[in-house]
């Protein structure tokens, strides 16, 4: 006789708003091509003082682990047991594992950042950085780029946020290894010419804002640059649709995204996604 089965493994996000969030095609994609039909993926809609009970039904059902979207990815910390050295430098964790009820914290924005630079054959250590945006994603990438010994970062943020961009500096100065400068953003901002690597970690360009791009001088984008963008939806962001028709070296916030889901994949299953498969069905669920 067949061995019977049927336990689920669950894993999932809590997020608000969170309806439109593709990690359950990503993550749905990457399990069926692994051969694990009972492991789901939830897309769960959770109040902001409802996130303690959240959690607690994470261990009451014996979750394997979650991701956490805005608004929580700051106010789960204070609810696990352990959280990685560089979520805390972070300040906020976007995925869990359940080890048995013993909740760990990590945070893989800026590790899937780092692996899709990566993968477009991008080292970061002694070089040059120009990030514009200091919320939560910029946070991520550059304290994990600070971590792999980037040597200078310069951030570019609004001057109406600027308590959060010197947060941020006093951050990668904690971590000592970067020489970082903050420059307010009133204008158009023009990269230095020694840059190496640009970044959008912005929300400009964000669905439904398509055609939306950063307030920067085109022409001071070199081809001896990398520009990498954070944007998932859409795939292709009006900035680096306008990048590639300059012929300058550029990746999409999709490698970020698939990689960081990958990497809580891996983490929660102990094995490695097909992230051709994923980023296929990313690409079908925006098209
Ligand atoms: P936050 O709200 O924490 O930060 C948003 C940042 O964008 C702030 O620095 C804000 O500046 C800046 N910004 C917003 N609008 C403008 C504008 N019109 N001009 C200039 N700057 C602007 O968001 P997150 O950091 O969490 O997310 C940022 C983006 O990163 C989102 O689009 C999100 O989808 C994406 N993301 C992608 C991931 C991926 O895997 N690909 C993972 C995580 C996030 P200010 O401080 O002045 O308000």
């Amino acid at each position: 006789m067949k061995e019977q089965n049927y336990l689920d493994h669950l894993v999932g996000v809590f997020g608000q708003p969170v309806s439109e969030n593709p990690g359950v095609v990503i993550q749905d994609a990457a399990f069926e091509a692994m051969g694990l039909e009972r492991w789901h993926f939830l897309t769960l809609d959770v109040d902001k003082d409802k996130l303690e009970d959240a959690v607690r039904g994470l261990k009451a059902f014996k979750m394997r682990g979650i991701n956490c979207t805005i608004p929580h990815k700051i106010a789960v910390m204070n609810y696990l047991d352990e959280i990685s050295e560089s979520a805390k430098l972070i300040g906020a964790v976007n995925m869990i594992v359940n080890e048995n009820g013993h909740l760990f914290g990590e945070n893989t924005d800026g590790k899937g950042f780092m692996m899709s630079l990566e993968s477009n054959g991008i080292c970061v250590e002694g070089k040059k950085a120009v990030i514009m945006g200091a919320g939560g994603a910029a946070r991520a990438i550059t304290v994990e780029m600070s971590l792999a010994g980037i040597a200078d970062i310069t951030i570019v943020n609004r001057t109406s946020d600027r308590a959060l961009g010197d947060a941020l500096v006093d951050i990668l100065n904690k971590i000592g290894k970067t020489r970082v400068h903050y420059v307010d953003w009133n204008g158009t901002y023009s990269v230095p010419e020694d840059t190496d690597i640009v970044i959008n970690a912005t929300s400009v360009g964000l669905y439904p804002n398509v055609n939306d791009m950063p307030n920067i001088d085109l022409d001071s984008i070199k081809q001896s640059m990398f520009v990498q963008d954070v944007i998932p939806n859409p795939i292709q962001t009006a900035f680096i649709k306008e990048m590639r028709r300059r012929g300058i070296p550029c990746a999409t916030g999709a490698g970020m995204l698939i990689n960081q889901a990958a990497l809580n994949i891996e983490m929660w299953t102990g094995r490695k996604p097909d992230k051709q498969i994923m980023l296929k069905a990313l690409e079908n669920a925006l098209e």
